[in-house]
C-alpha cells in the first residue's frame, strides 16, 4: 500500500510538472503521452484521475468550452483566454483584471465566487498566414 501511494503521487508529480512546463492548454490526452515518455506504464484512466485530484486541490484549471476534449492549464490564477477558431490554440492574456473583475462583481445578479473570460477569433499568426 505504501508503495502504490508513493508511486502515485510520483504520476501526480510528473502530471503536474508536464502541465506547467507547457503554455498550451494541453487535453488529457497530450498529457498522457507526454507522461508516457517517462513511465511507460500509466494508463489515460491515470492521467484523469489525478488531474481531477490537482484541479480539486486547486492546482490546475480545466477549459470546457463544451465541443471536444477539456483541456487543462497549470495556471489557476485569474487570467483570460483568448480561442483561435481556426487553430484552436488556447492564448492566455492579461488585461486589467481589477476593472474587469470589479464590473462583474458590480453587475453580477449574486455574489461572484469565480468568473471566467474566454474570447473567441483568429489569433495574430493565423492572420498572418491568410495574408500570405
Ligand atoms: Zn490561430
Ligand atoms: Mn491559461
Amino acid at each position: 500500500m505504501a508503495i502504490k501511494q508513493k508511486r502515485m503521487t510520483k504520476q501526480k508529480k510528473l502530471i503536474y510538472e508536464t502541465l506547467c512546463n507547457t503554455t498550451s492548454h494541453p487535453t488529457a490526452d497530450w498529457i498522457y503521452e507526454q507522461v508516457r515518455k517517462h513511465i511507460s506504464d500509466i494508463s489515460l484512466g491515470t492521467v484523469y484521475r489525478n488531474l481531477q485530484v490537482l484541479k480539486d486541490e486547486g492546482k490546475i484549471i480545466e477549459l470546457n468550452y463544451g465541443k471536444g476534449q477539456s483541456r487543462f492549464d497549470g495556471n489557476p490564477q485569474l487570467h483570460y483566454h483568448f480561442v483561435c477558431e481556426k487553430c484552436c490554440q488556447v492564448l492566455d492574456f492579461e488585461t486589467n483584471k481589477d476593472l474587469i473583475t470589479s464590473l462583474v462583481l458590480e453587475a453580477a445578479p449574486g455574489d461572484v465566487s469565480e468568473y471566467r473570460l474566454e474570447v473567441y477569433g483568429i489569433c495574430d499568426e493565423c492572420k498572418k498566414n491568410m495574408v500570405k
